[in-house]
């Protein structure tokens, strides 16, 4: 009988799919190409990894690149921190020589144990196997093993059988095998399990427990965030923006002055708050209306609530404390998160008359 690896690469030769990364040895194109992979799906992870490497074809153009442009070539894709981390690393990289050993690529800023053994096994050809929601995913079905993915035990439990398990003398083709057959056919929802290679033998098939693994033992919080967005325009044609530097979502990015409120308000009650008034600080003669509301924002920890109000100010008003003015057709030129870059996008586009989202 072929054994599991066997299996999931002769699967993997009739299957694979053609991914621009996976042509290449490239260390530094690899990791690239993982960090913008992770949390994002691969359909859209292309057209970013395309236009990023165009940009920055190597260590050193990374390294020698400004932030704000790293951040605008990043603008969309989420999880900000990555990019940031991408961008450091490069930069602590000595001469742009990328590290040839994994725990020199262990070692580099943003890069975990998922990380360095994709781009050591699909580079380098190291017998370091990944372990990622795929990968925990397959073993924990075709194995059968009820342990909380996200516990310590859990995690010990499925490295050790993924390194088990991995084919040493292939183990980049094994990696993207498994990896793939997550994604394609033992799926989270609806598994492909009639046409499944490894049904014959599979526990989880066998005892009924598909859809009951794998098990996760805490499900992720979310909290809800209520912003209130200021599009301040200055005569007619200038704007206010910031970039966000506290320690939160979206560091380094730009944004139109935000009011953060406790609860979700209504256009009455945000019109007549505190927090409008301090920021406005005695400018009685702004005129305020409600551009679009209700907009949700889902992240993997928050969900953010978020309303725009359009504050219009006469020519002459003194600029605010903490802010840039721009010209509103200059705005394309800095990196927002994807909430405001699709807000903003339409407004351009269509006159602030039609910003509905
Ligand atoms: S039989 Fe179903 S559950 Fe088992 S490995 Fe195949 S797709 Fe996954």
């Amino acid at each position: 009988m072929n054994s599991f690896s066997d299996i999931l690469l002769a699967w993997y030769r009739d299957n694979r799919r053609a991914l621009p990364w996976r042509e290449v040895k490239d260390p530094y194109l690899i990791w690239v190409s993982e960090i913008i992979l992770q949390q994002t799906r691969v359909a859209q992870g292309y057209d970013y990894y395309a236009r990023f490497v165009q940009r920055f074809p190597d260590v050193k153009s990374l390294a020698e690149a400004d932030g704000d442009e790293v951040m605008r070539y990043w603008q969309g894709l989420g999880y900000y921190s990555r990019a940031r981390n991408l961008h450091e690393a490069a930069r602590s990289l000595q001469d742009g020589v990328f590290p040839d050993t994994y725990e020199g690529v262990r070692s580099m800023k943003g890069v975990g144990d998922y990380t360095a053994a994709a781009i050591c096994s699909f580079a380098y050809g190291m017998p370091y196997a990944v372990v990622d929601g795929n990968v925990y995913r397959v073993l924990s079905r075709y194995f059968g093993i009820d342990t909380p993915i996200d516990s310590t035990a859990g995690k010990k439990t499925f490295s050790a059988l993924a390194q088990e398990v991995l084919d040493k003398k292939r183990p980049g083709d094994y990696n993207q095998a498994i990896m793939d057959f997550g994604a394609l056919v033992c799926t989270p929802q609806s598994p492909q399990c009639l046409f499944c290679p490894l049904a014959e033998s599979c526990a989880a098939l066998a005892s009924g427990q598909v859809s009951a693994l794998p098990v996760k033992q805490h499900k992720t919080k979310q909290t809800d965030r209520y912003f209130n967005y200021l599009l301040v325009v200055l005569g007619r044609e200038d704007t206010l923006i910031r970039k966000r530097t506290g320690d939160d979502i979206w560091k380094n990015l730009f944004e139109l002055p935000l009011l953060e409120t406790s609860k979700d308000m209504s256009v009455e009650e945000f019109l007549a708050s505190d927090i409008l008034a301090d920021f406005l600080q005695g400018h009685a003669e702004a005129v305020i209306r409600p551009l679009a509301r209700d907009v949700k924002h889902v992240l993997s920890h928050r969900i953010i609530h978020a309303h725009f109000y359009e504050v219009v100010l006469p020519e002459g008003t003194e600029t605010f404390a903490g802010y840039q003015r721009v010209r509103l057709v200059d705005l394309e030129r800095y990196a927002f998160p994807r909430l405001l870059h699709a807000f903003l996008e339409k407004l351009l586009k269509n006159g602030d008359d039609s910003c509905k989202m």
